[in-house]
């Protein structure tokens, strides 16, 4: 077992909807020698890729996507979620539908963050059904950058965004995969990988 499944079993909390609670060092207290684990972790997965930014949606991707920044060296860039359309010229814009607060979410960059010549490491905090990372994705694409992987911290394989992501060929990598819990008697089984 690895250090994120490790701590996933010993703080996290599973509630009923699906949903893992890791509030107390990813979602609401960050514990930073966690962050810098995973960190190290997705860079030792992507040796060899070159990246030039790294890319997430506020909140809780952005803790990750800092360390990994620092790791990396390269400047980081956190989409924006709002709730109104107000497309402007000086944006980039899509859409994703959010599992946690079921809602439909605009989010942006604004054009000078994001280039043609950028190849971009995305990350986030949680992969359920893919939603908040077709629209990162989408936002890369419309800059005319490169999507050079995708890096996770926690997947749910029980849904379906890691399966299409894999198939449309991203190069994806998170570090704990969740096959089964069960919010009754609080069990998870995790995924061998890495
Ligand atoms: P997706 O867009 O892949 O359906 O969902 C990913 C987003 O929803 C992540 O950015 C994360 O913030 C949130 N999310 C999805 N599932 C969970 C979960 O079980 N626990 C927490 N804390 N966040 C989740």
């Amino acid at each position: 077992m690895n250090f994120l499944e490790e701590k996933i079993l010993s703080d996290g909390n599973i509630k009923q909807g699906n949903i893992l609670k890791i509030d107390n060092f990813l979602n609401h207290q960050i514990d930073i020698d966690i962050m810098r684990q995973i960190a190290y972790e997705l860079k030792r997965r992507f040796r060899g890729v070159e990246v030039n930014k790294i890319l997430t949606i506020e909140a809780s991707g952005i803790a990750i996507a800092t360390m990994l920044g620092h790791v990396y060296d390269v400047p980081i860039v956190f989409a924006k979620k709002s709730e109104t359309a107000n497309s402007t010229d000086n944006k980039y814009m899509s859409q994703a539908y959010s599992f946690t607060h079921k809602k439909m979410n605009n989010v942006f960059v604004s054009k000078p963050y994001l280039h043609a010549t950028d190849k971009v490491l995305i990350v986030d905090d949680f992969l359920a059904d893919g939603q908040a990372m077709h629209a990162l994705i989408d936002l890369v694409n419309q800059a005319g950058g490169e999507v050079v992987g995708i890096g996770i911290a926690v997947e749910k394989g029980q849904q379906k965004g890691g399966a299409m992501l894999r198939e449309e060929g991203y190069h994806l990598e998170s570090i704990a995969i969740i096959d089964e819990m069960n919010w009754e008697t609080q069990e998870i089984k995790f995924r061998n990988n890495g």
